[in-house]
């Protein structure tokens, strides 16, 4: 192993795997350093947007994931209390709408798609190791990365430094970028679910009732990823050995019925809860260090958007390093300026989103069946959800101002 790469990109996730296949393909001498020895489910995003697709297929890795197993979705359903399932399914939306030639939404299980990504970029010719945990990071003109592997510490040189080292990331600490974040509005806990064979391959749902609202995302093969939202107060409600049977529970609703195939299904992996926020950085770069992923800054999940998010900073970074031979801090300011505008109009879309859906009292429920009603007549009230499925830069500026909010939420 050498000591010296062009690139050395810290974290072996989405972001930092997909970087390393793509700049490896291009020729690029890449090192990749990723901590843990297997990946392991750690309740993550499993679901990727359209536009998130359209950037997996400009990356050239879209046939990676397919013939790793991922999953098309065609169909979505919105059911609620305010209304019966009938009526939910009657507004079936397809899912193959928001951008030409993608046929919806695509589902892959987290670690197995950090690993296809991980052994396609030791296949592209990536130097990759695992159980390498980064200790220390030094930004500037001469960049080094230190880490630790079976207890003996090596240091490595380069040209540039990538953090793609998640939510807590080292790198961003040791070069000093702050992380902005927002108060978080309620818990979101996930789990995945197998054998629930009754469950349509093809259909999403999501859907509101008392004081819980619920996300299924499948996989395929009876696999479904879950999601559920409740409110701040209710922090141990899915802790303790029953954690797994309450949370497939919770499922069952009577605006969704469906659902009960979730609850019919076998736990196959851990429930774990997370608080719904946003967090951001102004300048995700410093000199000889660029971030990518959630160590930039990530995205309530409640709209699903991180892996969307991080495919495409991957491969805006990627066209920089590979579109020229300026990898200064310059090169990477448009590359802030689009992340923060993308970042601000995602963070508006998911706070409406948590307001209309994650919201329990009889107000939020009245405020969501007015809500129905005049998005029926007036359809450019839902138009938030095309920040979603098409991308945020799709919308027109006006899709993102306090008086839209307040047509939504009237
Ligand atoms: C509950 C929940 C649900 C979500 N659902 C969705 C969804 O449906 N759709 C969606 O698009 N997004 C979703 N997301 C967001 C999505 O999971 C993240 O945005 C995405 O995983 C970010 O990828 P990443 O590569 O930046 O970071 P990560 O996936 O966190 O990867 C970081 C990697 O860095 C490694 N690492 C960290 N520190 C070190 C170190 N010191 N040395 C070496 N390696 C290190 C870690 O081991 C890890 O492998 C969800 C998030 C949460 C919390």
């Amino acid at each position: 192993m050498s000591d010296y790469h062009d690139v050395v990109i810290v974290g072996g996730g989405i972001g930092g795997s997909a970087l390393a296949a793509t700049l490896a393909g291009a020729g690029i001498d890449v090192l990749l350093l990723e901590q843990s020895e297997v990946y392991e489910d750690r309740v993550r995003g499993e679901w990727i947007a359209p536009w998130g697709v359209a950037e997996v297929r400009r990356l050239g890795l879209l046939e990676t994931l397919l013939d790793a197993g991922a999953h098309y979705l065609g169909r979505h359903i919105t059911y609620d209390e305010t209304r019966t399932p009938e009526e939910a399914e009657a507004r079936t939306l397809p899912l193959g709408i928001f951008l030409p030639d993608v046929p919806g939404p695509l589902t892959i299980g987290n670690p197995h798609h950090c690993q296809t990504l991980f052994d396609a970029a030791k296949r592209r010719g990536a130097a990759t190791l695992r159980g390498a945990v980064v200790t220390r990071v030094t930004a500037g003109a001469a960049p080094s990365v230190t880490y630790l592997l079976n207890e003996v510490e090596r240091t490595v040189r380069c040209r540039l430094i990538v953090g793609a080292d998640g939510r807590t990331s080292r790198v961003r600490e040791a070069c000093g970028v702050t992380l902005h974040q927002n108060r978080p509005h309620h818990w979101f806990a996930g789990m995945l679910v197998d054998q629930a064979h009754d469950w349509p391959d093809d259909l999403q749902a999501i859907g509101t009732e008392d004081d819980f609202a619920f996300l299924a995302f499948p996989q395929g093969a009876g696999k479904i990823r879950l999601y559920g939202s409740y409110a701040l107060d209710q922090r141990r409600r899915f802790s303790g050995p029953d954690g797994q049977t309450l949370f497939l529970e919770a499922f069952r609703l009577n605006c969704a019925p469906i659902n009960d195939a979730i609850a019919a299904g076998a736990p196959a992996g851990p429930v774990l809860s997370y608080f719904n926020n946003d967090a951001w950085t102004d300048e995700p770069f410093v000199e000889g260090v660029v971030l990518v992923g959630d160590a930039a800054g990530w995205n309530d999940p409640i709209i699903g958007l991180g892996l969307s998010i991080t495919y495409r900073d991957v491969r805006t970074v990627h066209d920089v390093l590979t579109g020229g031979t300026d990898w200064s801090p310059a090169a990477f300011a448009p590359y802030a300026e689009e992340r923060a505008e993308r970042l601000r109009r995602l963070r508006f879309t998911a706070a409406i989103t948590s307001t209309l859906d994650a919201e329990f009292s009889p107000e939020a429920r009245a405020r969501r069946r007015r809500y129905f009603e005049r998005s029926e007549a007036d359809p450019s009230l839902g138009m938030h959800a095309f920040a979603v499925m098409a991308g945020p830069e799709t919308l027109p500026a006006e899709a993102f101002t306090p008086e839209h909010r307040a047509r939504v939420l009237d």
